[in-house]
Formats: C-alpha cells, sequence, structure tokens
C-alpha cells in the first residue's frame, strides 16, 4: 500500500482522494472530517497500489510503504490508525 507522509499537513490538496479508484483516501474535501484532520490518509487494507494518487499529489507526499525516507517512518502507522478509530 501506498502512504501519505508529511508534505501533506497543512497542504491537504485532496487530489489524490479524487483519482483514486478504490476511494480509499481520506477524509474527503467537503467533510467535517477533513477540517478535524492535519493529513489525508490511505487505506492499507484497500489501495492496489495503482500509483495514481502518487503522480497526482504537487507536494510528493506519497511513497510506497517501506520506502519512506528514515524520518517519515511513523507515517505508515499513522495512515493505518486513522481508519481504526
Ligand atoms: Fe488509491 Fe491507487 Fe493511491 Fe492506492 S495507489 S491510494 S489505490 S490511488
Amino acid at each position: 500500500a501506498y502512504v501519505i507522509n508529511a508534505p501533506c499537513i497543512g497542504t491537504k490538496n485532496g487530489a489524490c482522494a479524487s483519482v483514486c479508484p478504490m476511494d480509499c483516501i481520506h477524509p474527503k474535501p467537503g467533510t467535517p472530517d477533513f477540517d478535524r484532520v492535519d493529513q489525508l490518509f490511505i487505506n492499507p487494507d484497500e489501495c492496489i497500489d495503482c500509483y495514481a494518487c502518487v503522480e497526482e499529489c504537487p507536494v510528493d507526499a506519497i511513497t510506497y510503504h517501506g520506502q519512506q525516507p528514515a524520518e517519515w517512518d511513523e507515517y505508515p502507522e499513522k495512515n493505518r490508525n486513522y481508519f481504526l478509530t
């Protein structure tokens, strides 16, 4: 699965969510949760690794799980945790 990392914080562009064929990037712009969170998240159980969101992100926030730079090591768990709440 792909993971959304730190550059999304304060950006929340949302273009990724629009192109995801699995509709697995949340929260969606325009929903109550969108204003509550600091970034968007990918549901690792639904992502099919299609790469569409990676190309769409204007701040290059999305990496493949396990291939992120060391300073983003907590983001795979942060993404997963969003869907556990
Ligand atoms: Fe959605 Fe594809 Fe990105 Fe996975 S890689 S989150 S399926 S757009």
